[in-house]
């Protein structure tokens, strides 16, 4: 099954932030940092809405993480934090689907993240909205995400420790940041699996709502 078919070639590298909501930190265990977590899925993860996920089997625990994705739209190199919200060009929910179980095995080991993180269809991606600095702020983007209709994710970007500008000004540092790239911006807390048979929902006043059903 070709899952990707009707994504726009246009998207690039998909770039990942971890650990940028204190109350999700805290549910993970992990103690408070002073820098994010990043880390990249090849765009081959992403999956448009209602396209079934096919749970990876044998491999433990998948959780959701509903996250901000913003689209850069202007390249750009060493970029300040005023200037970073004019190099983005679009904005959508996604889910950093994450194998838990796994990830708890190659962190205990200090292993890189890929077979956690970047697996098959391991990023749904809802429909971009075009960005107008005018309308949109994205320091108050709300958020939901619901399993078979239960309330299992709720935050607001107001939240984040690191806001978008900063992870802008911070990822631009080491990569000039090229149209098409996506940036998961990290999840708010209440993160957890799902099965085959479950449906996952993520929504926001922002964007509208996005459905996946996991098979
Ligand atoms: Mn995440």
């Amino acid at each position: 099954m070709t899952q990707n078919r009707s994504l726009p070639a246009s998207y690039r590298r998909i770039f990942c932030i971890g650990c940028n909501y204190a109350e999700h930190i805290r549910e993970m265990g992990n103690p408070p940092d002073e820098q994010c977590v990043i880390f990249m899925k090849p765009p081959e993860c992403l999956v448009t809405p209602g396209t079934p996920l096919r749970l990876p089997r044998g491999l433990g625990a998948v959780h959701h993480e509903v996250e901000l994705v913003v689209q850069i739209g202007d390249e750009g190199r060493d970029i300040p934090e005023n200037l970073a919200l004019e190099h983005i060009s679009g904005f959508t929910l996604g889910l950093d689907m994450t194998l838990r179980d796994v990830q708890g095995a190659l962190r205990k080991k200090g292993h890189p993240w890929e077979l956690s993180k970047a697996f098959e269809q391991s990023a749904p991606l809802g429909e971009m909205i075009p960005f107008d600095p005018s309308r949109h702020d994205l320091s108050r983007v709300e958020m939901t995400c619901r399993v078979n209709d239960e309330l299992r994710q709720q935050g607001c970007t107001s939240d984040m420790l690191f806001s978008v500008n900063r992870l802008i000004a911070i990822l631009s540092r080491t990569w000039t940041l090229l149209p098409g790239d996506l940036i998961f911006t990290g999840t708010p807390p209440g993160v957890g699996p799902v099965i085959p048979g479950d449906e996952i929902s993520i929504e926001s006043p922002a964007t509208g709502v996005f459905v996946w059903p996991c098979v």
